[in-house]
């Protein structure tokens, strides 16, 4: 149901006047990328005509290593992002706005129209979330806290707190902030380093949150919440993905009894970095194992739909620009 209209109950005279009075929906499908294994990335533009992303994934394998039915939105809190990790699309523009909470939710009602539009279906379909996509969820605490209040309340989309997982790239006051509201999100840390040296050179934040600060504050969330933390972890050739990495990984996985998340870089049009190869990727794995951590090595689903978080909207843009290459 996408307008006032659908609602055969009401009288036409109800409709219009909430047609008057409220707007449906803050987002409109401007385009949609499928993948050979079945991820769908959709890009959506805002009323503003600024563009987001979302990304649904598949179950099996799941981000926690477990088969199940599920279906995964990815979804965005941020048009474009402030916090320039230098191997990411979506800082590549800079900071653009913050998206209302309506405009985060909508990412998944639009696409569960989507989908029975697709299969005339009547199931619902999104059981899992991520606050993954573009922009850094906890820079958007308010919005986001807003917008996941209803996705989870029974009346809303009735999503299961634990089935939705807020990312953050360390923003070490915020994850204390989460750790005392009342709600049992799980907490996933893009980490991407293991050491202040790795971070520094890839992560602008980590110089105003060094990992001593975000382990405290990561600590003080899995205290709180007795909760599962996922350390996600970017392997990127010849910057992260050294064995020497892997023992003081292991410690902090420890320490906040997380598990790590490995993931292969997907190369961003315009930036210099690439993915290692298989034997390195393993062997990071192998390391980690031997290490006792509890760890998987995501081959990405959506690799060949820009899945990495805002590589399609920057395309478009450029394509909308006529510079795409
Ligand atoms: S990785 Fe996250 S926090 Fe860093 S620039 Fe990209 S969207 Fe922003």
């Amino acid at each position: 149901m996408a307008n006032w209209s659908a609602m055969t109950n009401l009288t036409e005279l109800l409709q219009h006047n909430l047609s008057e009075a409220f707007e449906f929906s803050t987002i409109e499908l401007a385009h949609k990328q499928g993948s050979a294994d079945t991820t769908e990335k959709f890009l959506w533009k805002l009323r503003d005509g600024q563009l987001v992303e979302s990304v649904l994934i598949p179950a099996s394998p799941s981000l926690y290593g477990d088969q199940s039915d599920r279906h995964t939105l990815c979804v965005s809190t941020q048009v474009g992002c402030a916090y320039g990790c230098k191997f990411c699309a979506s800082g590549l523009d800079g900071f653009k706005r913050d998206l209302e909470p309506s405009e985060i939710i909508d990412q998944v009602l639009a696409t569960e129209r989507w989908h029975k539009e697709q299969d005339g279906a009547n199931d619902r379909l999104i059981n899992n979330l991520v606050i993954m996509g573009m922009g850094e969820p906890l820079a958007n605490f308010d919005n986001l806290m807003t917008a996941l209040e209803i996705l989870n309340a029974g009346w809303g989309a009735n999503i299961g707190a634990r089935k939705i997982t807020i990312s953050t790239s360390g923003l070490a006051p915020e994850i204390r902030r989460l750790a005392h509201q009342p709600r049992q999100y799980r907490l996933a840390i893009s980490l991407h380093g293991a050491t202040d040296e790795v971070r520094n050179r890839i992560m602008p934040l980590n110089k105003k949150y060094p990992l001593a600060e975000l382990t405290a504050a990561a600590e003080e969330y899995q205290q709180a919440k007795n909760g599962k933390i996922t350390l996600e972890y970017v392997l990127i050739a010849h910057v992260n993905d050294a064995l020497d990495q892997t023992k003081p990984l292991a410690d902090l996985a420890k320490r906040l009894r997380a598990k790590v998340n490995l993931i292969p870089y997907n190369h961003v049009d315009g930036l210099e970095w690439t993915r290692p190869d298989e034997t390195t990727q393993d062997a990071f794995l192998l390391a980690l194992i031997a290490h006792g951590t509890k760890v998987t090595l995501r081959r990405e689903k959506g690799h060949d739909i820009d899945a990495a978080c805002g590589q399609l909207r920057l395309r478009t843009e450029k394509e909308l620009a006529g510079i795409a290459d």
